[in-house]
C-alpha cells in the first residue's frame, strides 16, 4: 500500500473536486508554491494516482494502490531484474559444482551440453548425491542434476508476475532465463540469466521504499 501524505491525500481531493486543475491553481488553493508541490505531484502521477495533461492540468485516475502494486509487477520484465547466470558443464564433477556453488554464494547452477541449457542442480541434489553415497571427485554432475525437458523456464520478455507464479507452482528456487534457438524444428536454448527468489524479494523491497520515498 501506498503511505500518503498529509498533504498528497489533500491534492488528490482538490484535483478529484476540480478536475481538471493546474498545478498553479493546486498550489494556491494550498497557499503553498508550486516548487514544494512539485515532489508530491510526481509521486502521486507515477503512482497513478493523478494524470497529467499538458497545457491542460492533472486528472484524478482513481487508482487504488493496490493497482499500482499489481500493475507494476504485471509490467516490469524478468529482463529487467534477472541476474547473471552461473553454470557448469554436464561433465564436470559434483565436487567441482558444489565448490562453483559455495565460491559463486549461489543456490541453483544451470549445467550446460554443447553450450545450450541440459540440466539444473541444486543444494538438494547434493545432499541426495552425498547420502547417496556417490563418489562425488568422479561423478559428473548431469548424473544427479535435474534434466531438460524438466527444466522450468523464463524469458526476458515475461513479466516477473508470471515467473513468481511458475515459481511457486514448481516449488523451485529460480528459473533459467534462456533464449529460444531453433535450428530447423530442433528447439534448444541459451541461457542467458537467472530469476530467482532473490531477485523477487529485492523487486519487493524496492517497491516498498518507492511508497516511502
Ligand atoms: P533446493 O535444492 O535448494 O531446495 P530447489 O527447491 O530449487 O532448491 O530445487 C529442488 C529440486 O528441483 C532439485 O531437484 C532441483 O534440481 C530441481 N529444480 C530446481 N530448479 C528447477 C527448475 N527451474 N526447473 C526444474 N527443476 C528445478
Amino acid at each position: 500500500m501506498i503511505q500518503l501524505t498529509e498533504r498528497q491525500e489533500k491534492i488528490i481531493e482538490i484535483v478529484k473536486n476540480n478536475e481538471p486543475i493546474t498545478s498553479d491553481a493546486i498550489a494556491q488553493n494550498l497557499k503553498l508554491t508550486r516548487a514544494t508541490l512539485r515532489p508530491d505531484l510526481t509521486i502521486l502521477t507515477m503512482f497513478g494516482v493523478l494524470d497529467a495533461r499538458p497545457k491542460v492540468g492533472y486528472f484524478y485516475c482513481g487508482k487504488s494502490s493496490l493497482n499500482f502494486f499489481s500493475d507494476r509487477i504485471r509490467n516490469i520484465k524478468v529482463s529487467e531484474i534477472k541476474s547473471v547466470p552461473v553454470v557448469v558443464q554436464e561433465e564436470t564433477t559434483v565436487y567441482d559444482a558444489i565448490v562453483t556453488m559455495f565460491l559463486e554464494d549461489i543456490g541453483t547452477i544451470f549445467v550446460l551440453s554443447d553450450g545450450y541449457l541440459s540440466g539444473v542442480v541444486s543444494r538438494k541434489d547434493f545432499l541426495k548425491s552425498a547420502i547417496g553415497g556417490v563418489d562425488i571427485n568422479k561423478m559428473p554432475v548431469g548424473v544427479i542434476m535435474t534434466r531438460m525437458p524438466n527444466i522450468v523456464i523464463t524469458t526476458s520478455g515475461e513479466s516477473v508476475f508470471r515467473a513468481a507464479i511458475k515459481i511457486i507452482e514448481h516449488q523451485v528456487d529460480s528459473l533459467p532465463v534462456v533464449e529460444e534457438i531453433n535450428n530447423d524444428g530442433d528447439i534448444r536454448y541459451k541461457v542467458i540469466g537467472r530469476f530467482s527468489k532473490t531477485n523477487i524479494t529485492r523487486l519487493f523491497v524496492d517497491l516498498g521504499k518507492t511508497d516511502l520515498e
